[in-house]
């Protein structure tokens, strides 16, 4: 017989996070929040007499872990890479458990800023960040050193990729935006099962503005992966500039070029994933909408 205390089948009541886990800083979400989202499915549950195991993760959504960095390197204009590593004995030997596109929230004293992973191992988090002049936590990023902590909670995010579910995927970003789509990308391209294509549209200021060229490159030898560079100011520097595999637009990603995109494509089949700046998010969503695609998803 299974006791009720076993742990795989015990739906245990979400933990009260202590007042002062909140920063204070305005996250979304914000710890309290999220512990009373999760309190009110729990009591759901149990109203309807329906348990669930809990998921055995190595974050937690609403308490914070400490990582440490493991390494921060340049990766090429604009961007770092940081990988942080889980620090303290991993509860049960669990995993870190993330899907593609969902996010953390990284904390340093009193600042915190979300970030997706783009990849991660069952210890480990690999981020791509976006360096600011002014931004405070990119530069607190930017200038970690080696064991330096910081804390995470998490995953968010409910976008939710099953294999096979659409014909195409049609993913449009800009800039840091890419974090949140290329893993879902790679995973596809990599699932010798999958026949979805992939129709990757990304927006840079520059060519030397453009992160995971090398990854891009590798993804564009499979046969369901495209994917088109938009490149929004004419430099000199980026004019013999070319990535084998890849298009290159010399123009933004406006209007014209996503009706493109889209008329190229069965609404009914395709999924739309964006990720951007609200702006950008907004009309590529309305523009989306425009072209009776309903299956869309913005991440923000
Ligand atoms: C769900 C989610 C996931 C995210 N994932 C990532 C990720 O994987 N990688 C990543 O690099 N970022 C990601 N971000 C953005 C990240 O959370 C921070 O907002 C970003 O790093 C800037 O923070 P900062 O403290 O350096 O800048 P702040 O101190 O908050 O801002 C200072 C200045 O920096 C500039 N700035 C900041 N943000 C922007 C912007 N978006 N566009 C233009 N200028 C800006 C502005 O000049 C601003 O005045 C994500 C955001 C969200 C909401």
């Amino acid at each position: 017989m299974i006791s009720e205390k076993d742990e795989d089948y015990y739906d245990s009541r979400p933990e009260t996070p202590p007042a002062e886990s909140c920063c204070g800083s305005g996250c979304n979400p914000c710890i309290l929040d999220v512990q009373k989202k999760l309190l009110k499915e729990w009591e759901e549950r149990r109203k309807n007499n329906t348990n669930v195991a809990p998921i055995k993760n190595l974050i937690s959504q609403i308490s914070f872990d400490t990582f440490i960095v493991s390494d921060v390197y340049k990766h090429c204009k604009d961007y770092v890479f940081v990988q942080l590593e889980y620090k303290g004995n991993r509860k049960n030997n669990r995993c870190l458990q993330m899907a593609p596109g969902q996010y953390i929230i990284l904390c340093s004293g009193n600042l915190s800023r979300p970030y997706t992973p783009i990849s991660w191992s069952n210890i480990s988090l690999l981020l791509l960040v976006k360096v600011y002049p002014l931004g405070k936590f990119s530069q607190l990023l930017n200038n970690a050193k080696r064991n330096d902590e910081f804390k995470v909670r998490g995953p968010y995010g409910d976008f939710r990729y099953n294999c096979n579910s659409f014909q195409q995927i049609i993913m449009f970003s800009i800039g840091s935006g890419i974090a949140a789509v290329y893993p879902l990308a790679k995973a596809i391209v990599e699932n010798e099962i999958e026949e979805t294509k992939i129709n990757f549209i990304a927006g840079f200021r520059s060519i030397l503005c453009v992160p995971l060229k090398k990854e891009l490159r590798n993804l564009s030898d499979y046969w369901n992966f495209t994917c088109t560079l938009h490149i929004s100011e004419n430099l000199i520097s980026d004019s013999n500039q070319s990535i084998h595999g890849i298009n290159i637009e010399k123009e933004r990603i406006n209007k014209q070029s996503v009706y493109n995109y889209l008329q190229s494509g069965k609404s009914e089949t395709t999924l739309v994933l964006i990720c951007g700046t609200d702006e950008f998010n907004r009309s590529v969503e309305q523009w989306s909408l425009e072209n009776n695609y309903s299956h869309i998803h913005v991440f923000k």
